[in-house]
């Protein structure tokens, strides 16, 4: 359901529960999520949420991988075909983690 119109509408705070009422139907603090908006009665609100419930990127998980299989001495190659990513982004991170003695 769309709410694009002016009413005002009472919605419930995902993060502390807390019922407020937005300023007009298409303004609040809301994110999409799955099936619909999740409303938050503040940007303090949204920001406490997502660091609790949001996943960290998935460029970093990827990253994390990357250094964990070098680590393991596989090679830039191995790596690549393992994960499924670009090789000069192995051997870009296998130069780092030589630099920084890793
Ligand atoms: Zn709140």
């Amino acid at each position: 359901m769309m709410d694009d119109g002016f009413d005002r509408m009472e919605k419930t705070c995902t993060n502390c529960g807390k019922e407020f009422v937005t300023p007009c139907g298409d303004w609040a603090f809301k994110k999409y999520k799955g099936r619909g908006y999740q409303y938050f009665c503040s940007w303090k609100c949204i920001r406490a949420w997502e660091k609790e419930h949001e996943k960290p990127a998935r460029k970093i998980d990827e990253r994390e991988k990357i250094i964990q299989a070098l680590s393991d001495g596989l090679s830039v190659k191995e790596v690549s075909v393992l994960l499924n990513v670009d090789a000069s982004k192995v051997s870009y991170w296998k130069k780092r983690m030589v630099r920084e003695n890793v």
